[in-house]
């Protein structure tokens, strides 16, 4: 007599004698033995699957951009020239996510252009990879007025964009370019000094934070821990595994 009638649970449970509930404690068994091992191996988090109701409603680029439309959600839209939404490949294995637009940002309509650009062009190149390669975006898409910090309630209104971008995309490594960025991928209030270094996550995505170009090129000493970083996240574009401190 079959003990119970899920697809290949019949033959399994036969293996424990026939009762389902000797399998379901042996699976029970084994899997917390597999989740033991991986936190030895410094395994911190497992990617998580697309829900049902993710999969039924694909999100895409190109509609949220539309969603956005000439978007007047936040003060920020009074003063913009363009909305920077963001530019690169919409498959891209790593999406870099910077705070907001700057001035020549605002006036292009592109993310990460001028002096900062350039040395963001360096990053990507040192994880082996080119700039139409990745998708660069920002947590804002409008320049905050004389390049000011981001306000919450601003956060609030543009960043729903980002989560969804990133969801669209659903990249291999997310790279957190400043505190901003760091903090609203994370939830959290620590300072980037005190979040890079170490690989978190954004919904199953792994994400490393690391300093903003334009900090950089006011203090070059920073490059070299950036280049910590961007270690970590090699390990994670080219597929090896996961370092974490
Ligand atoms: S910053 Fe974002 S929420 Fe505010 S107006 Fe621009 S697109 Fe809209």
């Amino acid at each position: 007599m079959r003990s119970f009638d899920t697809d290949g649970g019949t033959d399994h449970a036969n293996d424990f004698g026939g009762s389902p509930s000797r399998y379901l404690t042996e699976m029970a068994r084994s899997l917390r033995h597999y989740l033991s091992y991986q936190a030895l191996m410094g395994l911190e988090w497992l990617p998580r699957q697309p829900t049902s109701s993710e999969e039924r409603l694909p999100e895409t680029l190109d509609l949220i951009r539309a969603d956005l439309e000439d978007c007047k959600r936040c003060r920020l839209h009074s003063n913009r020239t363009h909305i920077v939404f963001g530019d690169g490949s919409p498959s891209a294995r790593l999406v870099l996510v910077g705070e907001g637009p700057g001035h020549e940002e605002d006036l292009q309509g592109r993310p990460f252009v001028g002096a900062a650009g350039k040395l963001l062009d360096r990053i990507i190149a040192a994880v082996g990879l080119r700039r139409d390669e990745v998708y660069i975006c920002n947590v804002l898409k409008c320049r905050p007025p004389g390049n000011r910090n981001p306000q919450p309630d601003e956060i609030d209104r543009c960043g729903p964009f980002l989560r969804s971008q990133l969801r669209a995309i659903r990249p291999q490594a997310i790279l957190a370019l400043g505190s901003f960025a760091a903090q609203f991928l994370l939830s959290s209030q620590q300072p980037i000094s005190r979040l890079r270094n170490r690989v978190h996550q954004f919904d199953g995505i792994a994400v490393v934070p690391t300093y903003h170009p334009a900090y950089l090129l006011r203090n070059p000493l920073q490059k070299r821990r950036v280049w910590e970083d961007l270690q970590l996240l090699l390990s994670l574009v080219r597929g090896k595994e996961v370092a974490t401190r």
